[in-house]
């Protein structure tokens, strides 16, 4: 299992304390990569959380190296807010409300906190994009043979296909915005010259241009497994995110 270890952060408006958790690179084990960038380490998103909504005044900001601490026995005096309140904005993503909840506050989050750099605009649009796609992320992971092996309860197997199911209908009804969110996200990417072309190409498949995500792969030369998964998908025409490996 995944262990990790404590930082505290400090809100640049309110100078209220939060604590943060970063896992130990030792521990980490069991890591499952998507074809949209996704990590999930031992269940729980990998990809480290940049933009705070603070717990105490409900205002955004960035963490930034100078405003983090190691955890020491003097900052253990002080009152501080804990993880589950400011991590993903304090939403539950074990319930669809809280999910959908997440991808507003991203697109207030890009409303309200401008002008952006390149890279926080990248950063929030990003974590958007991965947001939309968790909610149909896992929805194929228990099938009813899994039930019939005894692997889940039907209890289980029928609560988790009915979450699976609003999630899916949030996500086709936000087809629009999420088409917005990733054009936005190939133009901020096309202009960031360490950008890998698979990216881009990936995020073409994802909005169902399979015409130009083939012509970026046709050009890129080293055929990685990841490069060959994504044609094999752009081929048969598929837009759905994948587990590359874990
Ligand atoms: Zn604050």
């Amino acid at each position: 299992m995944t262990s990790f270890e404590d930082f505290y952060v400090q809100c640049t408006c309110c100078e209220a304390w939060l604590i943060g958790k970063t896992p130990k690179a030792e521990t980490v084990s069991q890591s499952v990569l998507y074809s949209d960038g996704m990590i999930i380490n031992d269940l729980i998103p990998a990809n480290p959380q940049k933009l705070v909504l603070c717990p105490a005044c409900g205002k955004f900001f960035w963490i930034l190296k100078e405003n983090c601490l190691k955890a020491n026995p003097e900052l253990d005096h002080e009152t501080a807010y804990p993880w589950t309140s400011w991590r993903f904005f304090g939403c539950n993503l074990l319930d669809n409300r809280g999910r959908k909840a997440l991808i507003n506050h991203y697109w207030r989050s890009l409303e309200i906190l401008t002008p952006l750099s390149q890279q926080q605009e990248i950063w929030i649009r990003q974590s958007l994009l991965w947001a939309y796609n968790d909610l149909y992320r896992d929805a194929e992971k228990w099938q009813f043979s899994d039930f019939i092996k005894g692997k889940v309860s039907l209890r289980y197997l029928l609560n988790s296909r009915s979450f699976n199911k609003d999630g899916v209908a949030f996500f086709v009804a936000e087809k629009q915005s999420i088409e917005a969110n990733v054009l936005a996200l190939i133009h901020l990417y096309e202009q960031d010259d360490t950008t890998e072309p698979a990216l881009i190409a990936e995020l073409y498949r994802e909005i169902g241009n399979f015409v130009k995500a083939a012509e970026i792969l046709k050009n890129i030369v080293r055929k990685t497994h990841y490069i060959n998964m994504l044609n094999e998908y752009v081929k048969r025409g598929n837009k759905a995110v994948f587990k590359i490996a874990g």
